[in-house]
């Protein structure tokens, strides 16, 4: 499995989907918050191509423990919805119905029921704010979430999230400053978006 990993973490970094500063050149700023850093992992392009969604999708089904038992596999959406992809394909992969949440409004529009099975499956977990509104939601529903949590990419420096354990593909903390306190800027490095602004960030530091 670990070899699996080291594979697919690979791919990530020879398709540019995995950027990291090398103390030179701009940095990245997030777009979903008010944050700068030196690494940036791109979700969006993780799921862009259907060979590496596929396989980044098995590794993290085979996590879940094979049952007959139907469950939901549940996602969000927010600005960024590779989140959504992912789940989709995680969700046929293991045949089990697929469903999503909207963050700002912290409502579903599925049908779920009292007593209801669900697998969260996200894109990314920095904070765990958007898990934390998904599971208080599913508290209030008195849906059962299965206690394993999936995403491409555990940023939060913790294997655990209010009882869920987190499987992921790329694991580490990263480091990262609010921009009105940035160092890169201090240094002079420049700023740029690191969604709009990805094909421009990743060629200035090679
Ligand atoms: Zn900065």
């Amino acid at each position: 499995m670990t070899d699996e990993r080291d594979n697919i973490i690979k791919i990530f970094l020879d398709r540019k989907i995995i950027w990291e500063q090398h103390n030179h050149g701009p940095h990245a700023a997030y777009d979903m918050a008010d944050k700068h850093s030196g690494y940036y992992f791109n979700s969006d392009l993780a799921i862009m191509y259907p060979d590496l969604r596929r396989i980044a999708a098995s590794y993290l089904a085979s996590f879940v423990e094979d049952t007959q038992d139907d469950y939901w596999v549940f996602s969000y959406f927010a600005s960024i919805s590779a989140s959504l992809a992912l789940a989709t394909e995680i969700s046929t992969i293991l045949g089990k119905r697929l469903g999503y949440f909207n963050i700002a409004t912290g409502k579903t529009n599925f049908p779920i029921l009292e007593r209801d099975k669900i697998l969260i499956v996200v894109d990314d977990i920095h904070s765990g704010g958007s898990i934390r509104k998904m599971l208080t939601a599913f508290k209030y529903a008195n849906c059962n979430v299965i206690p394993t949590l999936l995403t491409l990419g555990n940023f939060s420096n913790k294997d655990d999230i209010d009882g869920l354990h987190i499987r992921s593909i790329v694991r580490r903390p990263i480091e990262s400053w609010p921009a009105a306190s940035c160092p890169l800027c201090t240094s002079g490095s420049r700023v740029l978006s690191a969604r709009s602004q990805w094909k421009e960030l990743t060629s200035a530091d090679i």
